[in-house]
């Protein structure tokens, strides 16, 4: 991508309505826009960022055997009666149709998919089933703040998985478990595994994941070995959950047994959170199913959220410096970025569209700063935005046909001949 073809508004100053790092650091490189509180506009760069995120929530869902469908953003209201959990309260936003029925625009999807369920699976042969999309939701906050940290509306996975007795419904919750770990290695943040209340969900089992920032919500408590189990790939999650984690309120010093020093205390933002529902809804709304016995019973259930849109604040905030954001290379926007550090030198542009161009070839997504502006300018706007690497290619090394690629996250810097720069994404 050429720069001078693209929209990439970034600011210089700190924009006075944002109170936490990534809000700060999304707009000043031009990632999102706000439309209204708590809804934003998500502009080209920070489009690349999310799509890459529910990409890779994608792959691991399938991975863990989840099928994707899609349902709606607005749901009939006679579902939520249906359910009886009674609805989001002031934080639904509802409206009326021509015809005068009621519609809801979905903080959630429980209702919507437990309707799928009983009409169109009738047999145990169906089941293990996991259903999930990746849809907008919205929730009318009390106070969106923190940017796409808290919006009214928010991209969410939700996945939910039906099974035919409790203990399939909690081996598939310990599917999705592992499926979270992988997911957020992926995205290259630590997320910590906290027992977790199930409040307007449902459900006695329910786990948050949180990933540390300083700006955080919640107040949270762990054994540090659990960074080390988690960070070494540990997937046995019963062995997991022996370690001391705890957040908020469910934190007792009294009875916490790990050594001071090796307790962690921070704050945390939650990206993810798991719950086994039990029977709650297929009972409230009658989604039954032929067991082997020829028996109707309802069905087991439990669902999982992952924060999509707010994850890409939370990546941020784990992973920046003062310069600007350092994207782990999974969800980088682009693999690399080009910088013609003499605008108008037909040597440096000719050197920078032949390296444009085999980049291309390869496939290698790069972002070619084009412009006519300082290299100043150009450098600290690629700082700013976090690409992994940046070629510069300027009038001093191309004399000895060398070009300078520096490496975002450890800020080392390699000179090296103009031929050999390609081969290195
Ligand atoms: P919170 O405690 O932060 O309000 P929640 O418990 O209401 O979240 P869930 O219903 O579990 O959230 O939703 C699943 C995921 O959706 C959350 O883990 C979070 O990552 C994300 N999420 C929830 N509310 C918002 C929001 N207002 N803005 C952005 N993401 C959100
Ligand atoms: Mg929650």
């Amino acid at each position: 991508m050429r720069l001078s073809q693209y929209l990439l508004p970034v600011l210089k100053e700190n924009p006075k309505e944002a109170e936490i790092t990534s809000h700060r650091l999304m707009l000043r490189a031009g990632m999102v826009r706000q439309v209204s509180s708590g809804i934003y506009s998500w502009l080209p760069l920070g489009l690349k960022v999310l799509r890459k995120i529910e990409r890779i929530v994608r792959e691991e869902m399938e991975l863990a055997g989840a099928v994707e469908l899609l349902m709606p953003t607005m749901q009939p209201a006679e579902l939520w009666k249906e359910s009886g959990r009674g609805d989001y309260g002031k934080e639904t936003l509802r409206a009326v149709d021509r015809h005068g029925r009621e519609l809801i625009y979905g903080p959630t999807n429980e209702e919507v998919i437990t309707d799928i369920f009983r009409k169109n699976v009738k047999s145990y042969k169906n089941l293990p089933l996991n259903l999930f999309h990746t849809q907008w939701k919205f929730r009318d906050e009390i106070r969106p703040r923190f940017g796409v940290m808290r919006g009214r509306e928010f991209l969410m996975k939700d996945a939910y998985s039906f099974d035919l007795d409790e203990a399939a419904a909690k081996a598939s919750y310990v599917r999705m478990f592992r499926a979270y770990l992988r997911i957020f290695k992926r995205l290259g943040v630590r997320a910590i595994p906290f027992s977790a209340d199930t409040g307007l969900i449902g459900g006695n089992l329910s786990h948050e994941f949180q990933i540390l920032a300083k700006t955080g919500e919640s107040a949270i408590y762990y054994d540090r070995a659990l960074e080390d189990a988690i960070d070494g790939g540990e997937g046995d999650v019963d062995r997991l959950r022996k370690f001391y984690a705890m957040a908020d309120e469910k934190h007792d010093p009294a009875n916490c047994n790990v050594p001071a020093d090796q307790l962690v205390s921070a704050r945390g933002i939650e990206v993810g959170h798991i719950f086994y529902l039990g029977t709650k809804y297929s009972d409230a709304m009658g989604a039954k199913i032929k067991t082997a016995e020829g028996k109707d019973i309802a069905a087991h259930m439990g669902c999982y959220g992952i924060g999509v849109s707010r994850l890409v604040g939370a990546v941020i905030e784990a992973s920046h410096d003062e310069k600007g954001i350092i994207w782990p290379e999974n969800v980088a926007p682009f693999a690399v970025g080009l910088v013609n550090i003499k605008a108008g030198d037909a040597e440096c542009r000719s050197a920078c569209e032949t390296i444009y161009a085999t980049l291309r070839q390869k496939g290698v997504d790069v972002l070619y700063d084009d412009r006519d502006e300082s290299a100043g300018t150009k450098l600290a706007s690629m700082e700013l935005i976090g690409l992994p690497a940046v070629i510069a290619i300027g009038p001093r090394g191309l004399k000895d046909g060398t070009a300078e690629v520096t490496f975002r996250d450890t800020g080392t810097k390699e000179t090296m001949k103009l031929h050999t720069v390609a081969n290195l994404f």
